[in-house]
């Protein structure tokens, strides 16, 4: 990042965890210093456990809808009153596991938002959309339903994580040059709907960030931090991470 943005690194636990590995999350993340801002998004019944001084808790999905007569959602107020100030919205596995469309991830974010939850809202591409060097389209499309839905004031309170498809879980990190390509576009995107919220806008990077690779990452100018899939599932990995923001 080129510092005039606080870093962030948020793990995402995914439907993996438990209470075991919120107490040792609890103990062994007490009194951590990093610059970034850290957060940990866990499955939802466990965050009720978090110990929170030293990072935020958050969910990995939201509702968009208020409470009431739908089945088995979680609102944003129940979220809120469970401790959490932080919402991954949008994120791959669900556009592809649940169908959600960016339309449906816009509706969640604004939702977050108006209850004072920060999204975490996710974009990126597969790899066929990659070999065929449609990134910046794909990408620009999944911006455009957020650009739609939500003004310039709710987008300043969002935060973006650029998920290569490709990247995600296999171990094959996007390199420094292709994620900050990517942010780089994300960031001139941005700038084109209002100056100050693209250069106040953190841009996460996500897609097997590890220990070692997270550096390197991090150093680039439009990659605020990083949204930690299974790096996040141990402690000392997700410290080592957060500590190279
Ligand atoms: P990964 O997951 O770090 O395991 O690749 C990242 C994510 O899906 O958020």
């Amino acid at each position: 990042s080129d510092n005039v943005r606080k870093p962030f690194v948020a793990g995402n636990w995914k439907m993996n965890g438990n209470l075991a590995l919120v107490a040792e999350f609890n103990q062994k993340l007490a009194g951590l210093k990093a610059k970034a801002e850290v957060v940990v998004c866990a499955p939802s019944l466990l965050l009720h456990a978090f110990e929170t001084d030293s990072f935020s808790i958050g969910t990995q999905n939201v509702s968009h809808l208020d409470n009431g007569a739908h089945t088995g959602e979680l609102s944003v107020d129940l979220l809120k009153e469970a401790g959490c100030s932080y919402a991954i919205v949008g994120h791959s596995e669900r556009r592809e596991d649940q169908g959600e469309s960016s339309e449906l991830v816009a509706l969640k974010a604004k939702k977050c938002v108006a209850a004072g939850i920060v999204p975490i809202i996710c974009v990126g591409e597969p790899l066929d959309v990659r070999e065929a060097g449609e990134v910046e389209a794909f990408v620009g499309e999944q911006l455009d339903a957020l650009v739609d839905k939500m003004s310039i004031e709710e987008l300043s309170k969002t935060v973006i994580a650029y998920e290569p498809i490709w990247a995600i879980g296999t171990g094959k990190t996007a390199s420094p040059e292709q994620a900050q390509e990517v942010h780089e576009f994300i960031r001139t995107y941005f700038s084109k709907v209002d100056a100050t919220l693209a250069q106040s806008l953190r841009i996460l990077y996500g897609g097997s960030v590890k220990p070692d690779n997270a550096e390197t990452l991090f150093a680039q100018k439009d990659v605020d931090g990083g949204l930690i899939g299974g790096a996040s599932l141990k402690a000392e990995d997700f410290i080592s991470i957060c500590q190279a923001a």
